[in-house]
């Protein structure tokens, strides 16, 4: 490492990463010491205005894209190369923790000011972005911030999403944009030299193995469907069960084949079947109706292919006496990382004498869209006992730390090239 960049890692400041995630887990607190900050609420609006005040107070310039993506700039020495780029969200789930999400922004913002008090000058500028609804917790779908910026999707077709109030995305949005007026108004589509996003890893292997760093080799594939087993309602007394065609019975044989399909003794593949709906729903009927959710996940794009498209025929072959539909809900191929950026973190994490490991990650991320766009990776703290989306979630803050200085480091040298 360079000695300029090795003076910056050293000016991150544990304690001051630690407290800024203590006053935002004040915004939009709940019992357990969890957070509940929804996408474009008023806590997402003060949340917002908490880090614009960091960020300003560092004489950092300040952005908002259409969409209400937030962006802290540290201008380099070239005006127009492209920047590089780190950040996360700061939504969360309705009973989430205080630190999905939060932590890679905060981070960011560390890393920024590290480097900003070491004096030391980047080719290319460095920004740190707050993406907008990453947590589909109010407005579906997820990662709409992100998705947007990188083209994947049009902001058109959000605007008119309403949340569960009847409130549409779009007056949220620009009564959002309003409150920050501070941030001047960015249009989509500036380009990106990399993106290195931080966050808790929302699983156990890293506490397990020990590790405070994760390098990220990319976020594995989804597949999901909605199957809808049609049979008959009957006394569940006096009707013989050779007569019936009990859709509860063939939801079971259906889920058996399923979890048959997806047994992997490396515990690779995950299937979850996470939502059921049975009608009539009375223990004295025989039901008529199951419908069922299907979310299959695997890092190769070959696996999950054909895990995903045996699905269907499968199901419908394991129902005995009932009609079965089967609806694709969602795609989501899998995400390969940046071999560069991947090797920047992980010559960043040596360096600084941290031990680190290569591993995917389960859980979508904004990165999966900046991955479209530009080179990019993610680093991966671990997380108490592997628990997030909960509000018992809860971090270290030497570790937190640690994926700082890693930042920090890789954002130097991806800055300098
Ligand atoms: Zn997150």
């Amino acid at each position: 490492m360079r000695e300029d960049s090795r003076n910056a890692v050293a000016r991150v400041d544990q304690d001051r990463l630690w407290r800024r995630h203590t006053e935002m887990a004040r915004i939009g607190a709940i019992p357990g010491n969890g957070v509940n900050r929804a996408a474009l609420s008023k806590e997402d609006i003060a949340s917002r205005r908490l880090l614009l005040t960091w960020a300003r107070a560092r004489g950092f310039e300040v952005f908002a894209d259409p969409i209400g993506n937030l962006f802290v700039r540290r201008p380099g020495v070239e005006a127009d190369a492209p920047p590089v780029m780190t950040g996360s969200h700061m939504d969360s789930q309705p009973r989430g923790g205080r630190f999905d999400g939060i932590y890679g922004v905060l981070a960011g913002l560390e890393a920024l000011e590290a480097i900003d008090e070491s004096g030391v000058q980047t080719r290319r500028a460095i920004e740190v972005v707050a993406w907008t609804n990453e947590e589909g917790g109010r407005f579906q779908p997820c990662t709409m911030g992100s998705a947007v910026y990188a083209g994947a999707r049009g902001l058109d077709e959000f605007l008119g999403v309403r949340d569960n109030d009847g409130v549409a995305l779009g007056d949220a949005l620009q009564e959002t944009l309003a409150a920050t007026p501070e941030a001047r108004p960015r249009a989509f589509g500036t380009p990106a030299a990399a993106y290195v996003e931080v966050h808790i890893e929302q699983g156990p292997l890293l506490e397990k193995a020990g590790k405070p760093i994760g390098v990220v080799t990319g976020i594995q594939g989804q597949r999901w469907f909605n199957v809808e087993v049609s049979g008959r309602t009957d006394h569940a007394g006096t009707t013989p069960v050779g007569l019936r065609r009990d859709a509860v019975r063939d939801a079971i044989a259906i889920i058996n084949a399923l979890q048959d399909l997806t047994r992997d003794p490396d515990d690779v593949t995950r299937f979850t079947v996470g939502r059921m709906l049975v009608t009539p729903n009375s223990p004295n009927s025989v039901a008529s109706h199951v419908l069922f959710s299907v979310d299959v996940r695997h890092p190769e794009p070959a696996t999950i292919k054909r895990l995903g498209d045996a699905v269907p025929e499968l199901a419908r072959r394991a129902a005995a006496h009932c009609d079965v539909k089967v609806l694709p809900t969602l795609v989501h191929d899998p995400c390969l990382f940046d071999s560069g950026v991947m090797d920047a973190i992980e010559r960043a994490a040596n360096d600084l004498r941290l031990p680190n490991m290569r591993l995917p990650s389960g859980a979508g991320h904004d990165a999966m869209y900046m991955a479209r766009i530009c080179p990019a990776a993610m680093i991966f703290v671990p997380c108490e006992n592997g628990i997030s989306h909960n509000e018992a979630e809860n971090a270290k803050p030497e570790d937190l730390a640690a994926g700082a200085r890693v930042l920090a480091a890789a954002l130097l040298e991806l800055a300098n090239s």
